[in-house]
């Protein structure tokens, strides 16, 4: 009771001196309420089964390298899921990748206590984008999945070699030739019959998250499910 009134106090006088505010309306958030107001995260859309099997089987099933395809919400331009994974990647706000990976670990406890999956590789950004933005966030997405599920990440298996081009303005066939060959395995052993969580902020056409499954495949990964923070 003591510690929760102190709590209490001490975010009381931390929302006063350091008010914080919603990334999409801009509306001064409550001392319980992270990144987005109640109003903006009940405009956060979970992405159910249906839509990511019918995206798997668009752009995922014919390569075959990703197994599953999974994702905690589904993106929208001009939405709130768009201003999180915005501030997450160009707005130095790190810890929101925290925070979605716990979300991920949370609203997807039943399937992580059943799955067996043997380590977490968060996507690897190319060196020269990674000292720009000085983190990667994915890597805090696996640490908020790990947290909570404790799965190990490995980071240091997979190497970006390539500095890939924003695939933002691509269209689906120019997304895959400008990550062909963007990654190489730098692990010491085989991946012989290991099963791989492998972590992106976001999944459009799936072209990144396909070549980097496809050099773990190719060391010998048995079983490889994606998961983004969103899916487009
Ligand atoms: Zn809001």
């Amino acid at each position: 009771m003591k510690t929760n009134s102190l709590t209490g106090l001490i975010d009381n006088f931390l929302d006063f001196f350091l008010p914080r505010y919603c990334l999409f309306c801009n509306l001064k958030l409550n001392t319980i309420e992270q990144y987005l107001c109640n109003q903006c995260t009940l405009q956060l859309i979970k992405c159910d089964n249906n839509h990511s099997e019918i995206k798997y089987k668009q752009y995922f099933e014919s390569p075959n390298i990703i197994n599953e395809l999974n994702a905690l919400y589904l993106f929208s331009k001009e939405t709130p899921i768009q201003s999180l994974i915005h501030c997450l990647k160009y707005q130095s706000n790190y810890r929101i990748g925290n925070y979605l990976g716990k979300l991920i670990a949370s609203e997807n406890s039943d399937y992580f206590r059943k799955e067996i999956i043997d380590f977490i590789v968060p996507i690897p950004l190319h060196r020269v984008k990674f000292t720009e933005r000085g983190y990667n966030q994915s890597d805090y997405i696996a640490i908020g999945i790990s947290d909570l599920t404790n799965i190990p990440i490995e980071k240091n298996i997979v190497k970006r070699v390539k500095n890939t081009e924003s695939q933002t303005r691509l269209n689906h066939t120019e997304r895959k030739s400008n990550v062909k060959d963007a990654f190489r395995f730098c692990g010491k052993k085989s991946l012989e019959g290991k099963n791989i969580l492998l972590v992106d902020d976001i999944i459009t056409t799936g072209s990144t998250i396909i070549e980097c499954g496809r050099v773990l495949k190719e060391n010998g990964a048995e079983k490889i499910i994606a998961f983004s923070a969103a899916l487009a």
